[in-house]
């Protein structure tokens, strides 16, 4: 009965029952009426279509997909674990149990490997209703599954763009405003030098706000492009010695560090795997940060890291004035401070240009802190990509003291 499908329905007008449509892989005829029997006799509403072949059984399933598919094992003309294949080809995730007459153990379990969802013998046809039940939930939970998993890509995929056109409008903005904003610099600079003192007082002074007014705005938008640039510029990937890298962090510091009577320690850096010019802002503007929000006490910062699952961590500790808990995610935010510039100078884009770095280089960065007492910056970078070499020299150690 190659190609063809005999349509068989049952239904119980007494109890609602849940519908369910089935696609039964059966030669026998006598068989198919027994096993939508034992369907009927406990809990659905079946309607069936009884196929032979892979042609009977493409046909069904493009007729009408359906929830369920009963299928001998052994059969004339082809075979029941044949569907599977159909299936795949198909793209259709529809449960298939084998209903046969005798089946080893050993072939069940090759089977349900496989892809099979389940296997009931022919003489326990009274097990086939919680079968079918499990495999529709399970399925069920599948789909579900799947749409959260598709949901959550679409939502990445999203933010992944939008981030992309906010970087590339910040870029776009802070490079275009600097060649207006040149020209209100030089001729409010121009102003100054030729008319100061030769209009009123009040002239003077309003000359000089909005020459101030103007750099400010300069030093801004400089540091919005330097930001927008750290997720454009292309990441040369190295291995990169973290000590060597506090070295030239304290050079460049080092007035700061002279001027504030810092000490600044560090020990046993490891070499890891990442942008070595990125890397160097994210421990120079730590470290700057620590001496510039120092406390009363003289200024102690250590700078260390520890491997745990599979990153390294590091963290760059001080005795500083602190951070209190409810600012601890605002400060990675771009022009994000918690202090008036005359109080601490500062644009407030450092540590949003280390959260930048950190979260590209694949990790992540966060602050412990008390207000008063002290501010733990802490962020990770994973071990992936560093060498053996790399990975044992965090246990060498070298200190430094400033
Ligand atoms: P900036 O240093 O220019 O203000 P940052 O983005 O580097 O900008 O820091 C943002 C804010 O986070 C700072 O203004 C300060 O309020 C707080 N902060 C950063 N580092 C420390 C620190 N080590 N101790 C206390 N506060 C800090």
């Amino acid at each position: 009965m190659s190609g063809t499908a005999t349509k068989l329905a049952t239904a119980n007008p007494v109890e609602p029952k849940p519908k369910l449509r089935a696609v039964l892989v059966e030669d026998n005829q006598l068989d198919a009426q027994l096993v939508l029997r034992a369907l009927k006799k406990d809990s659905f509403e079946v309607s069936a279509l009884v196929v032979q072949d892979e042609g009977g059984f493409t046909q069904a399933l493009a007729a009408d997909p359906p929830e369920i598919i009963l299928a001998d094992y052994n059969l004339p003309n082809w075979k029941g674990m044949e569907v599977l294949n159909v299936l795949r080809r198909e793209g259709l995730d529809i449960p298939m149990i084998l209903v046969s007459g005798a089946l080893g153990d050993v072939t069940a379990v090759e089977c349900i490997k496989q892809g099979a969802t389940d296997y009931v013998l022919k003489d326990s046809l009274s097990r086939l209703p919680e079968v079918i039940r499990r495999a529709l939930r399970e399925k069920n939970e599948r789909t579900l599954r799947r749409q959260a998993e598709q949901k959550l890509a679409h939502k990445v995929d999203e933010l992944a763009r939008s981030n992309a056109d906010l970087e590339q409008f910040a870029y776009v903005a802070s490079h275009d405003l600097q060649e207006p904003l040149r020209m209100v610099a030089a001729y409010t600079q121009l102003l100054s030098e030729r008319y100061s003192g030769k209009l009123d007082e009040n002239a003077d002074k309003f000359i000089g706000y909005a020459r101030e007014g103007a750099l400010r705005m300069q030093v801004l938008i400089q540091d919005l492009l330097a930001f927008s640039r750290v997720g454009r510029a292309d990441l040369a990937y190295a291995i990169v010695d973290c000590n060597a890298v506090m070295r030239e962090v304290l050079q460049t510091l080092d007035s700061a560090i002279q001027e504030s009577g810092a000490v600044v320690t560090y020990a046993g850096l490891p070499s890891v795997w990442a942008d070595h010019t990125q890397l160097t802002q994210v421990f120079q503007n730590l470290v700057g940060n620590a001496i510039k929000f120092r406390g009363s006490e003289p200024s102690q910062i250590s700078v260390q890291a520890e491997q745990s699952d599979g990153k390294w961590m590091f963290s760059v500790r001080d005795n500083g004035i602190g951070i209190a808990p409810e600012y601890a995610e605002n400060i990675f935010v771009v022009f994000q401070r918690l202090h008036a510039r005359s109080e601490y100078p500062g644009n407030g884009i450092g540590l949003s240009i280390c959260k930048k770095v950190i979260e590209r280089t694949g990790g992540k960065i966060w602050v412990e802190s008390e207000a008063g007492v002290g501010s733990t910056f802490k962020f990770t970078i994973p071990l992936e990509g560093s060498t053996e070499e790399a990975l044992t020299q965090g246990s060498s150690t070298e200190e430094k003291k400033s």
